[in-house]
């Protein structure tokens, strides 16, 4: 759940000293590892970092103001070197060695306890150590228990992100299923004959992201015109990427309210159809909506399956294969005369073939 925030100026001050800190913390870790990897043959742990960390901020040398949260730049260290070591354990060719970050990359750092430096105030602000009592834009309420809480700079601006743990507040049981298949034009049809469409703004925000891309293009390279448009293409992509969240949030709560099993098909399987593959322009948007879905899903007590999407839109439901290309929308089955819109009778195979893995488990 992320959440605009908009702090007066010397809280954006104080902001990009928290960010900074955290940045120069992180590249001191990193420098550290390196050194005792390379000087020594060590590698050092996490809590080999950790324990040095009272002392560093008694000394006065950490302005990070949070100690949770300066543990928690210590543990995105570990992170990287364990996935770096993964990476060489796996034979990578280019294992890629951990890389000290920008301070204008650097852009989050994390609160990993929610109470510890962070809360709300009665006035539906959220405290931070370090930074003061901040305005947050509410547009969904928050629910659930928090976790977590990660402050990000994001095109200019500054966000909250709150990760949740769901409390499964059981809905109650409905025998209704659902099938739902990815569109191309679409977002999705379900088994039921109803089409979800892609949003209004779906357009205009595609034009919007083209024009802000073109002038991009059109300014000279370092040039502080240049730097603007910049900032204006990752505002429109940060504002593209927002909507679509909320719409995937909506979309998916209205699926789980409404059906007891929900059959998705599975876009990650590799080697898909050549027709599949046309899908996946709405893939990126497809899984992220899946991954809503999925939790929506666990919370509610309903059943979630995903299908292997080989062969859904060629086969009837009879069994027969009927063989279309993409440009045909309409489904003809010349074995049991069945006439329906492609993708109605794909969301219908979807289901079914949901329900069989349902039955064999
Ligand atoms: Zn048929």
């Amino acid at each position: 759940m992320q959440y605009r925030l908009y702090p007066k100026d010397a809280q954006i001050q104080a902001l990009k000293v928290q960010l900074g800190e955290a940045c120069r913390l992180y590249n001191a870790a990193l420098q550290e590892r390196r050194g005792a990897y390379k000087h020594a043959g060590l590698s050092l742990t996490y809590y080999d970092q950790a324990t040095q960390l009272k002392a560093i901020r008694a000394a006065g040398d950490l302005a990070l103001a949070n100690f949770s949260a300066s543990q928690d730049v210590l543990r995105r260290v570990d992170k990287t070197f364990k996935a770096f070591f993964r990476r060489v354990k796996a034979g990578a060719a280019q294992p890629g060695y951990p890389r000290f970050k920008s301070r204008k990359r650097f852009d989050s750092y994390t609160f990993p306890s929610w109470g510890d430096g962070c809360r709300l105030t009665d006035a539906g602000r959220l405290y931070l150590q370090g930074v003061g009592h901040l305005k947050v834009k509410w547009h969904r309420p928050l629910e659930g228990q928090i976790k977590t809480v990660t402050v990000k700079r994001q095109a200019g601006q500054w966000f909250v992100g709150f990760s949740i743990e769901y409390e499964g507040e059981a809905l109650p049981g409905t025998d209704a299923q659902v099938g739902i298949d990815v569109g191309l034009t679409d977002f999705a049809t379900l088994s039921t004959g109803e089409t979800i469409p892609n949003p209004r703004y779906y357009r205009k925000a595609q034009a919007r992201l083209r024009i802000a891309q073109r002038r991009v293009a059109r300014r000279t390279r370092g040039g502080a015109n240049r730097r603007k448009a910049v900032v204006l293409l990752q505002k429109a992509h940060a504002h593209v990427q927002n909507q679509r969240a909320d719409f995937h949030h909506k979309t998916s709560r209205t699926l789980v309210e409404t059906y007891g099993v929900i059959a998705v098909e599975d876009l990650n399987v590799k080697g898909l159809a050549s027709g599949m593959l046309a899908k996946s322009v709405n893939d990126a948007g497809w899984s992220a909506f899946i991954n809503k879905l999925d939790y929506k899903a666990a919370e509610a007590g309903r059943q979630l399956v995903c299908v292997n999407p080989r062969g859904t839109s060629q086969t009837c439901l009879c069994g027969a294969e009927v063989h279309k290309t993409l440009a045909q929308r309409w489904h003809e089955c010349p074995a049991c005369g069945l006439s329906a819109a492609r993708d109605h009778v794909s969301a219908q195979r979807i289901l079914g073939l949901g329900l069989s893995l349902l039955d064999l488990t």
